[in-house]
């Protein structure tokens, strides 16, 4: 083993230790900036995808550079701003009291000056004569770019560090950013690079499409936002794979190829897959799993294809057939990984790929010897590695059951047992809702899935304020499953100015439930169903739930008696203390506070 390869294990293990330790730190509150961050940072493929654009390795590698440049530039780009619009959304009550500060846009203008001078100065480079990289290498060495690099890590590591507490998370981030952009700026100098036009061409494009999702998404769009960067890192990362094989073919010896692989493998799965999941949660597709006979037995046998290819790519790396023959099965296998699995199971899946991507970085990073590629790979592995784990265990469900279950697949006959009526269903009107309030001292509110397709999280917000306002306790409660991402509710609260410090986990709200005049329930079913503490037949047994069930009254806003994402029927409805609130939860909660300001 050569001593390169050497140190470079030994910096994977350490930087996924050291990631397990950060981000085993960050609260549930942070989970969904947390996906966020490490995708900008695992944008750092973007290092590796500059050298391929601008060396001379030929047309067909420039072509792939351009095109991983691009998708990088979108990560990095749209990454760093969509995690800066969500984390400046959480306040505490005194905060949000407190005066703005514009330190986070003189941050944001010093950075956009430092690009604009750096591309002003390249293309008076270029503008200069052919070899400018030659004159760049000679004026600043080798030395500079490795210096850069490892400054870089440690403002990466600084930057998940901080999103240990929503107070430091911003300055965190902004530390992440600069060690970004000084890793960039630092690769611009590499002595390989020849030309500058398709690097600046792919990131001026990339950072377009990241610069417009990041700062024009809506919240409730952020699950398959993340998902799709997921997918154009992964892509990024196997088209540098291709490029380095085509230039090498069977000149890489074993251990080089077998990172290779590893990379082009990985990356070309992560890269259909997280499309998939994209198109699920944006609902180009149906969300619901799509299944057929001999699936789970297929998906493995593709699999085992997969690898006895690899196998032998490692010991006769020159048969390019093969190698370009386990590219497309790796992009099929991504497709038929995540076919049927569940739109409401997309947030595991994406945290699974997310942890994916970083291990094709990481092989990129062996690839191309780059060792800032290897430490981001790894802590992006381990933050998604983490999180699918956290999710699996807040359903008590395996990760096995998740990728391969099927799990929220209705048959049309269980479909129409869930929606027969198990007894009486009490329902109520939003006037009735208003006057009951007049009698009720503290609220618990419990916002799911439905608040988010209602896009109702400012309704929630206005309402609450209304019921402080006469003296209700409002507190709200946040299951970590609810939605479709981990911490989603809490993001789309916050864009809804409510302060996080009235948020709270699970463990922290259930014991107020009993003292609670009112659960209020927006659009969340399985996380509330009880049938996950007594029926052991239920799929969703076992599962820790906010136990609504044990608030003095229940008033659930939904549309119909549907079931959620599990497909089973919620007993709660049926329980004495409870009452349904039909309509969408949006609308609802216009009416509520308009009976509520009238004094209906
Ligand atoms: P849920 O069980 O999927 O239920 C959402 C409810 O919202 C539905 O019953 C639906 O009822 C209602 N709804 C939909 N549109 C609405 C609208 N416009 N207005 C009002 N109500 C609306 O959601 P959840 O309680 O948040 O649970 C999340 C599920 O996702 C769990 O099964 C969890 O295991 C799974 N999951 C989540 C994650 C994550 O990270 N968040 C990860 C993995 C799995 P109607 O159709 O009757 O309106």
């Amino acid at each position: 083993m050569s001593s390169e390869l050497e140190i470079g294990l030994y910096i994977f293990m350490l930087a996924g230790f050291l990631g397990y330790h950060i981000i085993t730190r960050v609260p549930p509150l942070l989970h969904t900036p947390l996906m966020s961050a490490t995708n900008a940072i695992a944008g750092i493929s973007l290092v590796g995808s500059l050298v391929v654009a601008g060396a001379n390795y030929g047309p067909f590698s420039t072509l792939l550079g351009f095109i991983a440049v691009t998708c990088s530039a979108t990560n990095v780009v749209g990454g760093f701003l969509i995690t800066d619009r969500m984390l400046k959304m959480f306040k505490t009550s005194a905060d949000a009291n407190a005066a703005k500060k514009n330190t986070a846009r003189n941050v944001i203008i010093v950075i956009a000056i430092v690009i604009a001078a750096g591309l002003a100065f390249l293309f008076w480079g270029m503008s200069q004569g052919q070899n400018f990289g030659t004159v760049l290498h000679q004026k600043f060495s080798d030395h500079a770019l490795r210096y850069s690099y490892i400054i870089s890590a440690a403002m990466f590591i600084l930057g998940l560090k901080g999103l240990s507490s929503p107070k430091h998370a911003r300055k965190g981030m902004f530390a992440a950013e600069a060690g970004m952009l000084l890793a960039v700026v630092g690769t611009l100098f590499h002595h390989e690079i020849v030309t500058y036009q398709w690097i600046i061409i792919g990131f001026v494009i990339g950072a377009a499409i990241g610069g417009t999702m990041g700062l024009r998404i809506p919240m409730t769009a952020v699950p398959q936002r993340t998902a799709l960067s997921h997918s154009l890192g992964a892509l990024a990362a196997c088209l540098v794979g291709v490029s380095e094989y085509f230039r090498h073919g069977a000149e890489i010896d074993k251990v080089v190829m077998t990172a290779l692989g590893f990379e082009v493998v990985i990356g070309g799965l992560t890269f259909t897959g997280s499309l998939m999941a994209a198109a699920k949660l944006q609902e180009l597709l149906p969300g619901r799993p799509i299944t057929y006979k001999g699936q789970n037995i297929f998906n493995f046998v593709l699999l085992a294809v997969i690898v006895a290819s690899l196998i032998y790519l490692v010991i006769q790396p020159g048969t390019p057939y093969l190698f370009y023959v386990m590219v497309g099965l790796s992009l099929l296998f991504g497709l038929l990984l995540v076919i049927p699995i569940g739109a409401a199971d997309m947030p595991v899946v994406i945290a699974l790929l997310n942890s994916y991507g970083g291990l094709a970085d990481a092989s990129m990073g062996f690839v191309l010897m780059n060792k800032i590629q290897i430490i981001t790979g790894s802590l992006d592995g381990t933050s998604g590695f983490l999180l699918s784990l956290l999710m699996c265990r807040a359903m008590n469900r395996s990760a096995f059951n998740v990728l391969f279950g099927a799990f929220g697949k209705l048959e049309v006959s269980e479909e129409t047992q869930a929606l027969e009526a198990k007894g009486s269903v009490r329902s109520i009107t939003p006037d009735e809702v208003s006057t009951l309030l007049d009698s009720f001292r503290s609220v618990i509110i419990v916002p799911g899935y439905g608040m988010a397709v209602a896009q109702a999280q400012h309704g929630v917000a206005e309402l609450a304020k209304e019921m402080q306002k006469r003296g209700i306790n409002v507190k709200y409660a946040i299951h970590p499953v609810a939605g479709r991402m981990p911490g989603h509710m809490n993001v789309l609260l916050a864009e809804a100015n409510v302060p996080y410090d009235q948020l709270y986990t699970m463990e922290q709200i259930n014991p107020y439930f009993p003292e609670a005049d009112l659960a209020l329930i927006v659009g969340a079913n399985d996380v509330t169903n009880p049938a996950a503490r007594s029926d052991k037949n239920s799929p969703l047994y076992g599962m820790p739930i906010l136990e609504v069930d044990r608030a003095k009254s229940i008033i659930v806003l939904k549309r119909s008696m549907r079931p959620g994402f599990a497909g089973v029927d919620n007993e709660l409805y049926y329980d004495s203390k409870c009452m349904m609130l039909f309509g969408d939860a949006k609308q609802s909660l216009n009416e509520l506070f308009g009976a509520l300001k009238t004094g209906h």
